[in-house]
């Protein structure tokens, strides 16, 4: 979750499944006084959808991808039922990303890049202005997202990290769908698998 000045918010990959996990988001907003204004997939593998229909529900927000992450989002219910958890997929109106397109926030915004390889439509948000970058499961502290999922190609991650992460500033906050914050320079001295890139 994301907020500016303005106390707006934009939810990206909600991954609540039990009713706990979708209350507890719910108040967090709550509670913070936050309006949520947008909703984001970075990519549609299980862990990023579950939520998606309780935020169209709750704050009827429609639903932001990128357009080659739709058959992931299709897929999203047999493979919940494959892990034992089934679950209502989003069912609402899609809006599709482009990349290199802004996403506008209020006053702020965020730059959308295409970052394929862990999932066939990945994107990534970047904000020159706050020094980030959401990025899934592309690139983690360490380590980089699997690909060996429907769609998934480790040259092609390789590709999208070099070209569109490893080009910002070293200082470059990377937010990813799992693990500690990092950052680009860090990874490009200390990512054994995309080490000296
Ligand atoms: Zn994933
Ligand atoms: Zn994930």
């Amino acid at each position: 979750m994301l907020y500016n000045e303005q106390k707006q918010c934009c939810i990206i990959d909600p991954g609540c499944y039990f009713e706990a996990e979708k209350d507890e988001l719910k108040t967090g907003i709550e509670k913070a006084g936050l309006t949520p204004v947008l909703l984001l997939n970075t990519h549609c593998h299980l862990d990023h959808v579950f939520g998606n229909k309780f935020v169209h529900e709750t704050w009827g927000l429609d639903l932001h991808l990128h357009e080659k992450e739709k058959p992931v989002l299709d897929f999203a219910p047999l493979s919940g039922e494959r892990w034992q958890l089934p679950f209502d997929n989003y069912n609402g109106p899609l809006v599709y990303l482009k990349e290199g397109n802004f996403i506008k926030i209020g006053e702020d915004q965020l730059e959308i890049r295409f970052t394929p390889g862990h999932s066939p439509g990945s994107v990534s948000f970047y904000s020159a202005a706050d020094g980030f970058i959401i990025g899934g499961d592309v690139l983690f502290n360490r380590s980089i997202g699997r690909t060996d999922l429907p769609g998934g190609s480790m040259d092609t991650l390789v590709e999208s990290i070099r070209t569109q992460f490893f080009t910002l500033p070293d200082e470059t906050k990377v937010y990813s769908g799992h693990g500690p914050v990092t950052t680009v320079g860090y990874e490009k001295a200390n990512n054994p698998f995309v080490k000296g890139m």
